[in-house]
């Protein structure tokens, strides 16, 4: 399997660990106060001394998988991760297990032996060791809790053992029926088989699904590389192309249309005006194919308040020409991050020009940094057109414009929030948005320190 699928797999079963670990906390508290209740509530007299300090064990050994789990964890960072999850983990997953066996027995041992009921609670712990272990090794503890049962059985019938007996809920004649507790435990036995072939069979089927699922991820994965490697080579040589047509065209507009007729001057003012259009879609197309593509930063300490300045003096003459007020919070003080400062330019460019092109004459937008604990927060607000809560669903996939986008900018590509979140997603960091429809928008956006 690929690292990609064991980290995924790996994670999984960290996850399930943990699982155990929570649910061993309520164990414990479900002990104690069934203990409790059966002794004083009911009147069944109980091995009090030893059942409390039985679930008081267990609580100390879940305290001390809680620490060994999660020093664990910190040392998994440090090292190999697939090597963590195959050895240690595995091994101190069986330990738990068998130790929570040992602690049943005990806990049966000293509440009747086989005459208590909570027998059959020996059964949570093979579905759980279905679930977490190896097929082998879950059987293997199903072996290990009949030995325990049986060890305590014929201990306590040949002598070896005191029998606390549970008055007043079975008849004691019964207990000392070889019978009786050859049956009750032939069933026990049978049960405990039964149910680790029943959840072993199934947690191998979603095994095998949950591979598969990672397969299929991992395909898609490489299908997508390789449509972002095929935009990326189509996209380069109609760029060029197009260049040479632009550049063609705004030689004959700029030096030779006195020759020209006016009707011919307006259709090749008109094929240049598609010409940048064009040129500005494949460039995006080129952009977002090589993000995808590559997902490499080139990352060096920048600062981002010395990325906002430039981006607001790139915009400043777009807005005042819309007779857009343009305010900037940006503090003067050490901002810096380790990332990529072109690809940090070109997500808050986009940003920036959006609120441009989509805030009507006279209005307002703005950018403000902000220092987080643990971030940066950019936020780039207009008192625009909006986004209805519809839209807001869809602005951040490739080719989508909003109706009432279309209908202020007929010209628009529908990349340049693919792109932000794709910026904002190999940066580790996080992209929202906030607006209603007539009033405005507020893009925020998150880079870690
Ligand atoms: P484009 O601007 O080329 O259409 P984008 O990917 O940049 O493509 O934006 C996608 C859509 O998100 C836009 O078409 C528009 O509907 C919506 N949008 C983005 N920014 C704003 C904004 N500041 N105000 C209103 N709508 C916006």
């Amino acid at each position: 399997m690929s690292e990609l699928g064991e980290i995924f797999l790996e994670k999984e079963f960290n996850q399930r660990l943990k699982w155990l670990i929570k649910l061993r906390w309520f164990a414990v508290i479900g002990v104690f106060l069934l203990i409790t209740a059966i002794n004083y509530a009911i009147g069944i007299k109980l091995s009090l001394p030893q059942l409390y300090s039985g679930s008081i064990a267990l609580l100390l050994l879940n305290l001390s998988f809680f620490l060994y789990n999660n020093l664990l964890e910190k040392r998994k960072d440090e090292k190999n991760r697939v090597i963590t999850a195959n050895r240690l983990v595995n091994r101190f997953a069986n330990l738990q297990i068998s130790l929570d066996l040992l602690a049943l027995s005990y806990l049966i041992h000293f509440s009747g032996g086989i005459e208590n009921p909570f027998i059959f609670y020996f059964i949570f712990h093979m579905v759980i060791a279905s679930i977490l272990l190896s097929n082998k090794a879950a059987y293997l503890q199903a072996t290990l809790a009949v030995g325990l049962l049986g060890g305590i059985v014929i201990s306590e019938y040949s002598g070896l053992l005191p029998h606390h007996h549970i008055n007043n809920f079975i008849d004691s004649r019964l207990c000392l029926s070889g019978f009786y507790i050859l049956g009750i435990f032939s069933v026990f036995i049978s049960t405990l088989y039964i149910t680790v072939y029943m959840a072993t069979s199934i947690v191998n089927r979603l095994r095998e699904q949950e591979k598969e699922l990672v397969a299929t991820n991992k395909k898609l994965s490489e299908q997508d590389r390789l449509k972002s490697q095929y935009v990326l080579t189509v996209s380069h040589d109609i760029q060029s192309s197009l260049s040479t047509i632009q550049i063609c065209l705004s030689v004959v507009l700029g030096f030779l249309s006195d020759s020209l007729s006016v009707k011919a001057k307006e259709m090749i003012s008109r094929a240049e005006k598609r010409c940048q259009y064009l040129l500005s879609f494949v460039k995006d197309l080129l952009n977002l194919s090589k993000i995808r593509m590559t997902r490499k930063l080139e990352r060096k300490s920048v600062s981002l308040s010395e990325i906002v300045k430039k981006v607001v003096e790139q915009t400043r003459e777009f807005a005042e020409q819309k007779g857009l007020t343009l305010s900037v919070e940006n503090p003067d003080r050490d901002t810096a991050v380790f990332a990529d400062a072109n690809l940090l330019e070109q997500l808050i460019l986009n940003l920036m020009e959006n609120a441009v092109k989509y805030t009507p004459w006279g209005g307002k937008i703005g950018i403000t940094l902000k220092d987080k604990q643990n971030s940066y927060e950019i936020v780039v607000w207009d008192t625009g057109i909006g986004i209805s809560q519809e839209d807001l669903n869809g602005i951040f996939d490739d080719f989508y414009r909003a109706k009432n986008a279309e209908q202020m900018e007929k010209d628009g590509t529908g990349l340049g929030l693919s792109i932000v979140r794709q910026i904002v997603d190999i940066h580790n960091g996080d992209v929202f948005v906030e607006s209603e429809i007539g009033k405005g928008s507020k893009f925020i956006f998150t880079i870690p320190k």
